[in-house]
Order: structure tokens, then sequence, then C-alpha cells
């Protein structure tokens, strides 16, 4: 089998998923390519034309990348249950014939996160706060991963309304949730009980590279893991602040390799070597 892959959005011009993915490729055995499709967000069109091209089998499936992971969803047929409870789709692929879209983003972020954390900070993720920094996209599928695998979870973006819109979309988990201004006062009152920080926000992104989430000259909880969804540069400053501030921390290439070999994986049924695919976009 050839298999035909790609990756919808808008832009692309920097995306790291055709090295990810042609190396799993490589390391399966496997023929076939990753393509990078540009479509621009007014552009329906070209749009529906290319999941048509999965439909008939032409493609074998698809990423999908801001700005279309909410709008490829009305022209879906299906959504797996975390695709639907986040309202995001990353994957989509051919399923009982069905087009069904899926999220591999949230998965992806809590297997790589566990790799870092320690038995006890997961053991105690049901007394111990995660604070998610952001409401984007992004931020939706690392708070409904948390959530839905037991933590207590509060989340603080700039705009509060969109972390009170964030908090709504989840009323299954409301005991555990809460929102907090993204002002430092506000921060600093929960961090004793803060054991985990996720940025979920763009802050610190190349060429942002000076800037980062984490209020400045608030000092970091003693015992929190921080884990930086962002990946370019692979050292963020929050990632060095909390670093020389003696946290563990991690930024988010490990993340973004690991709901690509998720996708792969419903793609072709192959399991790709992680490392193989680290290996190729560091
Ligand atoms: P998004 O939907 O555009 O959301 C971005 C969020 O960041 C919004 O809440 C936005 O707030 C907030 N924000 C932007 N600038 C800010 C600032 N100066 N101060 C405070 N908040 C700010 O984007 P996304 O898809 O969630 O992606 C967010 C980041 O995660 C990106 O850097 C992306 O590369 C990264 N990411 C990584 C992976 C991975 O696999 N590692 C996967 C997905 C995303 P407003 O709405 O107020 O602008």
């Amino acid at each position: 089998m050839n298999f035909q892959l790609g990756l919808i959005g808008y832009p692309l011009g920097h995306s790291l998923s055709p090295k990810i993915h042609k190396a799993a490729l490589r390391s399966c055995g496997l023929e076939g390519d990753y393509s990078l499709f540009l479509v621009h967000p007014e552009n329906h069109q070209r749009l529906k034309s290319l999941l048509a091209r999965v439909r008939s089998g032409e493609l074998t499936g698809l990423n999908v990348t801001i700005p279309h992971k909410q709008n490829v969803i009305p022209l879906l047929d299906e959504l797996t249950p975390t695709a639907k409870a986040i309202g995001a789709v990353n994957t989509i692929f051919i399923q009982k014939d069905k087009l069904t879209g899926d999220n591999t983003d949230a998965p992806g972020f809590l297997a790589d996160l566990r790799r870092f954390l320690t038995a006890e900070t997961w053991r105690n993720r049901n007394t111990n706060w995660a604070l998610v920094i952001g409401a984007g996209g992004a931020a939706r599928a690392v708070f409904y991963s948390l959530a839905n695998s037991g933590w207590k979870v509060t989340v603080t973006a700039r705009c509060p309304e969109q972390a009170q819109d964030l908090i709504a979309q989840f009323p299954i988990f409301d005991d555990r949730l809460s929102n907090i201004k993204y002002h430092p006062n506000a921060i600093c009152s929960l961090t004793s009980d803060l054991s985990l920080i996720v940025n979920a926000t763009s802050v610190g992104m190349s060429p942002d590279i000076h800037s980062s989430p984490w209020p400045d000259g608030l000092a970091f909880p003693e015992n929190a893991f921080v884990y930086d969804l962002v990946y370019n540069p692979r050292k963020t400053k929050l990632f060095k602040d909390a670093c020389n501030a003696g946290l563990p921390a991690a930024t988010g290439l490990g993340m973004l390799v690991e709901q690509a070999a998720l996708s792969f994986e419903i793609w072709t049924g192959h399991t790709p070597p992680r490392d193989a695919l680290i290996a190729a976009v560091h």
C-alpha cells in the first residue's frame, strides 16, 4: 500500500510534520509521502475538495492545524469521543466508510507529560492543582486530557471570558475545574498548591523568544513541573527560567512527535519508533 498523507493549515511555512511523518514511513518500511496543503481560512471549496480526496481513497489521511481544526467538523461524518469532547480535530481518516475526525493532541500531550512526571506527582494529581495558561485551541486539548485523567485544573487567560467558556465546555468535570485572573496576585495565591504549570499560549515562540507567560518577578512554586507547549525555540524563556529556579521542565517537541505518531498509527496501523521521529526534528 502507498500511504498518501498530509497536513491542512494556514500558514504552514515552518511545519515539522513532513520530517516526522517521512521518518515514520522510512522507519516502518512503508511507501508513501506527506504533503503540505496550504488552505486559506476563507477557501472552503479547497477544504471540501481535499476531504473528498480522503473519501475517494486518493489520500489515506490528513492532519489539520490552525485555522481549520474546528471548521472541518461540519464536513465530517463522525467524530471520536475525544474530538467531540474537545471540539477540535487534528486527524482525519476513513473508518467503516465514514470520514472520521480524531484529536491526537490530547493523548499526545498526556503521553509526553507522563514521561517526565514522578510517580508521586502523578499519584497526587487529584489533590494538587495543574495551572493551564491560555484558553485557545491547544489549551482545550490540554485541559481536557488533564481533567479527564483526574487532575484538578485551573485555567488563566488574558481574556477571562475565554477561560470561563473553556470551563463551561466541560460540565462533566465541574467540581475539579476553576479559572483565575491572568494577574500575578491571582496566580501567586495559588502557587503553593500547584504541582504542574502548562503554557498553552504562543508566548515565547520564535521570534518572541525573550517573552514568558509566567508573570515577571513571581517566584515559581517549589515543587511544580513546568511544561511549555511551545517547541520553537527548543529551550523557551519559560523553560530556562524554570530550570534556573531548580524546577523540572520540558518544551513541546515530545508532544509534537507523540501526536504525530498517534495519527500515523491511526492511518497505517504501524507504531513508529519515537526515537527515530525525535531524531528527524532535532
Ligand atoms: P491559539 O488557538 O491561537 O491560542 C493561543 C492562546 O495564547 C490564546 O489563548 C491567546 O489569547 C494566548 N496568547 C497569545 N498571546 C498572548 C499573550 N501575549 N499573553 C497572554 N496570552 C496570549 O493557538 P494554539 O493552537 O492554542 O497554540 C498555542 C501554542 O501551543 C502555539 O505556540 C503552538 O505552537 C503550541 N502548540 C504546540 C503543540 C505541540 O505539539 N507541542 C500542539 C499545539 C499547539 P488571546 O485569545 O487573548 O489572543
